[in-house]
């Protein structure tokens, strides 16, 4: 491999990336609000009419996905029983709940994905277990830990706010529930609220159209999985070709009468290799503490510096990371690395080269495959894990639409234009993906009012701040169930739930247990650990600079207050998870101040 030809990679990646920069970053996108309002409203669930809540709970949490019921679940084993959880979907299941598009699988390991499988004794079918499985899941962590009794669905939060007096919080919401909670807690998710892409002309479609998180299958036809019978006298447009769009096209391939995928910029698609999970082999390895184990060994092939010993899960996202180890030592095939071209770039170089013939494998027509060949270097988008994305374009009833980096140039009352080529459909799906890089309390519609009357919105103005990514100085017996400026983020996000309940549980239970009325991170604390939170300053210039545009780098912009990358820089995420571990299990809480008051 020679630097002239990595020389020319980088290249072509950076003129890929300038036709997709545009001036109005993130603000081309649109909310699912106004207008189309409609569109985020719940197709899966009906609506039940109750009455106001004007009651008291230990804790509120809101947001009813992994978060929420993993944190009710380890409350309940700490002895905390009263707890309320409330979602504005019609269940449990966050993402799950609403993501319920034909194909929608998880692209993590069901091993380590799917939280709590040795205390609910379920099995995974599948090694990447397919969305209903996963909502199931979700929902039997809430009912096998009683947290339906007192859950609030389609209920959306409107406000809380910390009242000093009586040292509760107010929860209001916007079916006119106010009651008091002792602590709130918030697991929001980051990829939770969709968007639509502001196309000219977006809001002039005569046909149906709807957003890949809210599948309408009222008008496609069979419950998920099934063949989609309504589609195949339709000819029906797919917007996007991220994550959502690369596992539902292989369905919609064969059910429309035309399926046409209109891409900006292509993904990668790594193999998926699934499988189903062979019970015996299941019984075997699951011995007591299987599914800690395995979680450690995934963070550790993940992050740590060194490569362990053992990889258990074996696949595309820790072949990833030992890539990535391996090309940072500089031990890459070829040696003819350069002071100026980093090994990094030799093996993004090289693994693009083989993504891009499993392409010219797969893909029949030779004009189409050269379209679905990504040119961006690795780590700027979440790569995708498919093998029967490529095949669907060799249906003859499937066409690529490529917009050569533009996005689609217009939306009319019949069809999709680009390039001054109007496409006549009877359907549009966008797979137009989430908000990342806005204001957190933007995402969430509310602005919790902490201590003083301050708002969050105020407090995290120039960006979050946080000890642990959980505790909030100034608001006080609130906590957060997230990984934004926690101690690490990798591609499974359950684990770092799963630690951030753990940690929020055994706090409530110190709390409930001496019955202090307050507990409160110091600003002296949330400082120290905010002091080593923060963006490496190489990787963000290479992700302003070098990489194309996406929910990754604000969309080739500056990152802004609200960006993903905040990490707290400790040498490894397992050591991370371990600090936490040690930090609770101490029982000191050091950072954190307990109040009693006079009673
Ligand atoms: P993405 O943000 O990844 O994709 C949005 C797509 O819409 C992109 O292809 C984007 O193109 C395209 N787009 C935006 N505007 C236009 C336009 N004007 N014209 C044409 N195309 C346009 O959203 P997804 O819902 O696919 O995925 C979001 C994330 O959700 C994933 O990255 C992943 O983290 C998660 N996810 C995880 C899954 C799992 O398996 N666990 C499954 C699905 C999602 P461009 O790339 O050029 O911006």
């Amino acid at each position: 491999m020679s630097r002239r030809k990595v020389s020319e990679h980088i290249a072509k990646n950076a003129a890929e990336r300038v036709k997709r920069l545009r001036p109005d970053g993130i603000d081309q996108y649109l909310p699912l609000s106004g207008g189309f309002a409609h569109m985020a409203e719940d197709p899966f669930t009906d609506r039940i009419e109750r009455e106001p809540y004007r009651d008291h709970v230990t804790v509120a949490f809101i947001g009813g996905g992994f978060a929420g019921v993993m944190t009710g679940a380890h409350l309940k084993e700490a002895g905390v029983t009263d707890i309320r959880i409330v979602d504005s979907g019609g269940d449990f299941g966050g993402t799950w709940y609403w993501n319920r598009y034909p194909g929608a699988q998880c692209d993590i390991a069901s091993m380590i994905y799917l939280p709590l499988l040795e205390e609910t004794g379920y099995v995974p079918t599948e090694w990447y277990v397919h969305g209903p499985e996963i909502l199931e899941h979700c929902q039997r962590i809430g009912k096998q830990y009683g947290l339906y009794e007192n859950a609030l669905f389609h209920t959306r939060v409107t406000g809380l706010e910390w009242d000093e007096t009586t040292r509760l919080w107010t929860v209001r919401t916007d079916l006119g529930d106010e009651f008091t909670a002792r602590f709130v807690s918030l697991g929001l998710g980051h990829l939770s609220t969709p968007k639509l892409p502001g196309i000219p002309g977006i809001e002039t479609f005569a046909g149906r159209a709807f957003h890949t998180s809210r599948w309408d299958y009222a008008y496609t036809g069979d419950p998920v999985g099934g063949p989609l019978g309504n589609l195949r006298d339709k000819r029906v447009a797919v917007i996007g070709t991220g994550a959502s769009a690369v596992q539902c096209v292989p369905h919609l391939a064969t059910a429309c009468r035309e399926l046409l995928v209109f891409q900006r910029t292509p993904s990668v698609i790594e193999v998926r290799n699934n499988r189903p999970i062979d019970p015996e082999w299941f019984a075997q390895m699951a011995t007591p503490g299987w599914q800690q184990r395995w979680l450690d060994n995934y963070a550790a092939n993940m992050t740590a510096k060194e490569q362990p010993a053992e990889d258990l899960i074996n696949d595309g996202w820790t072949a990833m990371a030992s890539m990535w180890r391996n090309a940072e030592e500089g031990s890459q095939p070829d040696s003819d690395t350069s002071e100026e071209i980093g090994g990094e770039y030799y093996a993004d170089m090289e693994k693009m080269g083989r993504l891009h013939a499993r392409v010219d494998e797969t893909v029949e027509d030779p004009r189409t495959a050269e379209l679905l060949k990504p040119w961006y270097h690795l780590p700027c988008k979440r790569m995708t894990f498919h093998d029967e994305y490529l095949d669907a374009y060799n249906v003859p009833t499937v066409r690529l639409v490529d917009t050569d980096g533009k996005g689609v140039e217009r939306i009319t009352p019949q069809g999709v234009v680009v390039d001054g080529t109007e496409y006549e459909v009877d359907c549009i799906i966008y797979a137009s993906g989430f908000e990342v890089g806005t204001a957190p309390t933007r995402r969430a519609g509310f602005d919790p009012v902490g201590r003083d009357g301050r708002r969050l919105s105020e407090y995290w103005a120039d960006g979050m701040r946080t000890m642990h990514g959980l505790h909030v100085h100034g608001f006080p017996n609130a906590f957060l169930v997230q990984p934004l400026t926690g101690g690490t983020r990798f591609s499974n996000l359950t684990h770092n739930l799963s630690e951030a309940a753990k940690t929020v549980a055994a706090v409530v239970a110190h709390a409930v247990s001496t019955e202090a009325d307050v507990v409160e991170v110091t600003r002296q604390a949330e400082d120290a650990w905010m002091g080593n939170v923060g963006i490496d300053p190489e990787w963000r210039t290479f992700l302003g600079t070098e990489c194309t545009p996406g929910y990754s780098n604000n969309e080739g912009m500056d990152l802004g207050p609200h960006s993903l990358w905040d990490e707290h820089e400790f040498p490894d995420g397992l050591g991370f998870f371990q600090h936490l571990q040690e930090w609770r299990g101490s029982g000191e809480f050091e950072g954190l101040e307990f109040h009693r008051s006079d009673r």
